[in-house]
């Protein structure tokens, strides 16, 4: 009924998930971890980011001393984003996704995505968005009104879309 339906959609988040390049060759296995653990994917695009949406893509980090190194790794190669639907989402893919540097994900969250195939706290497999707002910001960089150049959408269902 309409009650439970309101309930349901108001636990329900959205959350970006993203393979960053490294990590991009073991989009299967990281894939089956996010299905394995409960998600909704609802699309998934395979992109490779110009520097100007890899800018604003990370423009929280502007002022940060790895911003310009950041933005180099993250535009050397595809990158796979995903749109995740799910209880509690933006919080949940942090926590697949594990701690920042891959080294002590491997310490402290051993079957976390970035212990498995992340490598150092730049090269880490995986971006997860932090907040709602933040999530719906970088989403809108993937599947926003303007078409991306050299993407291949993999997935785009719009029937589970939520708002
Ligand atoms: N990063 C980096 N050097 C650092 C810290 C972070 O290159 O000292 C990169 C890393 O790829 C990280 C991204 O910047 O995933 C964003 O940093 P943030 O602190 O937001 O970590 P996250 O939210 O991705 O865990």
């Amino acid at each position: 009924d309409e009650a439970t339906k309101k309930k349901l959609s108001s636990t329900l988040e959205k959350t970006i998930a993203m393979i960053k390049p490294d990590a991009v060759s073991k989009v299967g296995h990281i894939m089956d971890m996010i299905f394995s653990d409960g998600f909704h994917m609802s699309k998934a695009i395979m992109a490779q980011l110009s520097r100007t949406d890899a800018q604003r893509f990370y423009a929280v980090h502007q002022q940060k001393p790895f911003f310009n190194e950041l933005v180099d790794f993250i535009t050397s190669g595809k990158v796979v984003a995903m749109e995740l639907i799910g209880n509690d989402a933006v919080k949940h893919w942090r926590t697949l996704a594990g701690p920042t540097d891959s080294a002590v994900a491997r310490s402290e969250a051993p079957n976390s995505v970035r212990a498995r195939f992340g490598t150092d706290k730049q090269t880490n497999a995986v971006h997860g968005g932090d907040s709602p707002e933040n999530a719906a910001k970088e989403l809108n960089i993937f599947f926003g009104p303007q078409p991306q150049k050299n993407t291949a959408k993999l997935l785009d269902c719009t029937c589970c879309v939520i708002k």
